[in-house]
């Protein structure tokens, strides 16, 4: 499923976006680089700024615009964690694996606040996520999770919340108890983007937008890759297309999934109603199947999010197909003004695990499975250690295992929605 666009959507990020956002020329010429990553999203362009640091000769082609797809589009929310949480790790490379990866996130959630300030960019950083419980069985969930997270994992930033309390931390009748992490933030993730991009450039990197990599062919000493008005030899190919990556490379489209995904942002609220749907200006997300996640962005909007389509299409009206679900958790806001909004593809594996590996000279990382501003920082610095030569954290990744969909083409995500059925009927009973 490739898609392109010359602008960015119509998204809150896009819209409010302080000033033009900056567009970088299309390649129209032939070069060579050490390292030539495919993809403008957050994948490609953590790992080009980790590269370009190192002294490395990095080229990023975009075939649309920086942060144009996943990483312009999400919630914001930087949640340490994975969509498939610990066991499937724990299962593939035993407890001290899942805690040296689940370590690394640890690192990018601390690198994430760190970036802007280090390379001069602004981000939006807020503190702290709520994670909340709508049925019963899942607020000893919540509660086992604390135990877990300090005994396996050595983490201490979660704290339990009490239904009492939780009028402190958010205004909305519809949960039962909440956690909340300290390590989490909330982002404004195109200013994120657009901050890498000028640090990498900054560093050495050159990035072209609108440079579709068309083909790909493996030379003697690295990769050869083509797109319409230029050549590029490179000595390793990393390929950071997400739900996108298609043709350029079927064996890895095939275990991927493009799940459809959307969000809305309202109008300015009222700064005193704003503040008091979240008084500790925290983000908050559920833990149903298919999660609820929102927050308020600094000019007072409430950004809401949730709906998925396994079928990978984006409802036509978003703000209508979103706004029960809005008005449920916060009914204070009934009728509120909507002003955006949009949607767009997630890179689900079928066991949620991330896809990252290494054959020959490429390397890869895909699958975040919806849940990708730390696990992408997270990857890039497996992948960009490994090139630059300590494979001790690819290693683990590859350890995992992401068989291709079953069906094909055709039936994969039918035969997905089945499955997800079941699990988003579990959500209500
Ligand atoms: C609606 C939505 C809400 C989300 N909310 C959250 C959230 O709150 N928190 C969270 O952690 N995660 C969230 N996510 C997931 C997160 O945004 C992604 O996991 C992450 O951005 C993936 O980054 P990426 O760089 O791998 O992919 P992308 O950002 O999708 O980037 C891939 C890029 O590769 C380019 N490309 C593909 N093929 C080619 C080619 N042949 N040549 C050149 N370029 C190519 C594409 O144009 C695209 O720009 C959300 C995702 C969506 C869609």
């Amino acid at each position: 499923m490739f898609k392109q666009s010359a602008q960015h959507l119509d998204t809150y990020y896009a819209a409010c976006y302080p000033g033009a956002i900056p567009q970088r020329r299309p390649l129209q010429e032939d070069l060579e680089c050490d390292v030539l990553i495919v993809g403008g999203g957050f994948s490609g362009l953590h790992t080009a700024l980790r590269l370009s640091l190192a002294g490395k000769k990095v080229v990023v082609l975009e075939a649309s615009r920086l942060a144009w797809a996943a990483s312009g589009r999400n919630g914001g929310q930087a949640l340490p964690g994975w969509s498939c949480d610990m066991p499937p790790f724990e299962q593939a490379l035993g407890l001290s694996g899942a805690r040296s990866l689940w370590d690394s996130m640890v690192w990018a959630a601390e690198e994430l606040s760190q970036l802007p300030g280090r390379h001069g960019f602004d981000i939006d950083y807020r503190k702290g996520a709520l994670y909340n419980a709508v049925l019963p069985r899942r607020v000893t969930q919540l509660q086992e999770s604390i135990v877990e997270a300090e005994q396996k994992y050595g983490y201490h930033q979660l704290k339990f919340i009490a239904k009492a309390e939780l009028p402190e931390w958010i205004a909305s009748p519809r949960y039962l108890a909440g956690v909340y992490d300290a390590g989490a933030a909330h982002i404004n993730p195109l200013k994120l983007a657009m901050g890498l991009a000028d640090a990498i450039e900054k560093a050495g990197g050159k990035i072209f937008e609108l440079s579709k990599a068309l083909t790909s062919h493996p030379t003697r000493n690295g990769y050869q890759v083509l797109t319409a008005n230029g050549e590029i030899q490179c000595d390793v190919l990393v390929l950071a297309c997400n739900a996108y990556i298609d043709k350029l490379d079927p064996q890895l489209a095939k275990r991927l999934l493009p799940v459809g995904s959307y969000q809305v942002a309202t109008a300015p609220l009222d700064p005193a109603l704003a503040q008091s749907l979240f008084p500790k200006g925290t983000c908050a997300i559920d833990n149903q199947f298919v999660p609820d996640y929102f927050r308020v962005t600094p000019d007072n909007r409430l950004l809401f999010g949730g709906g998925c389509t396994y079928l990978g299409g984006i409802p036509t009206d978003v703000p209508a197909a979103t706004r029960p679900y809005l008005e449920r958790v916060f009914p204070q806001l009934k009728g509120v003004q909507i002003d955006y909004g949009w949607g767009g593809h997630i890179d689900c594996t079928m066991p949620r695990t991330p896809d990252l590996g290494q054959l020959g000279h490429k390397y890869w990382l895909q699958g975040f499975s919806g849940h990708g501003i730390l696990p992408t920082l997270a990857a890039a610095r497996a992948i960009s250690d490994a090139i630059l030569g300590d494979n001790e954290l690819l290693s683990l990744y590859q350890g995992l295992s992401n068989p291709r969909f079953p069906g094909g083409d055709l039936l994969a995500a039918p035969i997905e929605a089945v499955g997800k059925a079941w699990y988003r009927l579990r959500d209500v009973i």
